[in-house]
């Protein structure tokens, strides 16, 4: 009986059966390699075809033989991915699948948090802007011929800098805290992280893609924020669009 195997999405063969065997131990093909013969409805994986147990791996999503993988409670995992698994497990990355996602209540606390360390570093600087305003519309109010405060260049240019500062505050906080520690203060209190879906780290320049995607979440009554309540692994909008989950830390396994 002869196969055909694909490669990528071509279709490689016939090769006899003993053959399947030979590509198999050379690693060409893998338990998760399609394969086909004469007399198949469909391309079948090679541990289906051939009734070889197969696990899927957690981290890779890649068939894996049961001898060649290890088990870390329910979760299965092949050669390739325990190492760096048990890396990120050893940093506090939680292993296991079941409630390990931040959902919409505590991210809203994080949020919060976020929120109000950004106010206070914002206090001053609108404090000076809000005693600058007074002073120059007192000033403008006083003079010899009155005029209302949008006719002051100076308070214009006030508000335009205030603006751009706080703008730019935001997203230094954002994309420095999670390009280094994967988590703004808000989130590192209470305890959460934002991983890409892999359990790896963001990189500044994703940190950066998730803050103006979040802008977009927040628009429409923040709706993209509240999807995080009804999706199976918590995902907002920005986490679909950036490929990032928020998850719990854990102290240590
Ligand atoms: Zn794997």
């Amino acid at each position: 009986m002869t196969w055909y195997y694909l490669i990528g999405s071509q279709p490689t063969g016939p090769v006899e059966e003993t053959e399947i065997d030979h590509l198999f131990n050379l690693g060409t093909i893998t338990l998760g390699t399609r394969v086909w013969r004469q007399g198949l409805q469909t391309w079948k994986t090679l541990a289906d075809a051939f009734n070889r147990p197969a696990v899927t791996c957690f981290k890779c999503k890649r068939l894996a033989s049961p001898d060649l993988s290890v088990q870390y409670g329910s979760l299965s995992l092949c050669q390739d991915c325990k190492d760096i698994f048990f890396q990120q497990i050893r940093e506090g990355l939680s292993p296991e699948t079941t409630g390990i996602y931040g959902g919409f209540w505590i991210r809203a606390g994080a949020y919060l948090i976020d929120q109000i360390a950004l106010f206070l570093v914002r206090l001053p600087f609108e404090l000076a802007l809000r005693a600058y305003v007074f002073w120059e519309t007192f000033q403008l109010a006083s003079g010899s011929t009155p005029r209302p405060f949008w006719q002051s260049q100076g308070i214009l240019i006030a508000y335009g800098l205030y603006f751009v500062f706080v703008l730019l505050l935001s997203l230094s906080y954002y994309v420095f805290f999670v390009g280094r520690y994967g988590a703004t203060p808000g989130k590192m209190a209470l305890k959460l992280r934002i991983v890409r879906s892999d359990l790896s780290k963001v990189s500044y320049l994703r940190a950066l893609g998730r803050y103006f995607a979040q802008g977009l979440s927040g628009m429409l009554l923040y709706i993209g924020y509240i999807m995080a309540g009804f999706d199976s692994e918590k995902r907002a909008l920005h986490d679909y669009l950036c490929d990032t989950r928020v998850i719990k830390r854990q102290s240590t396994p």
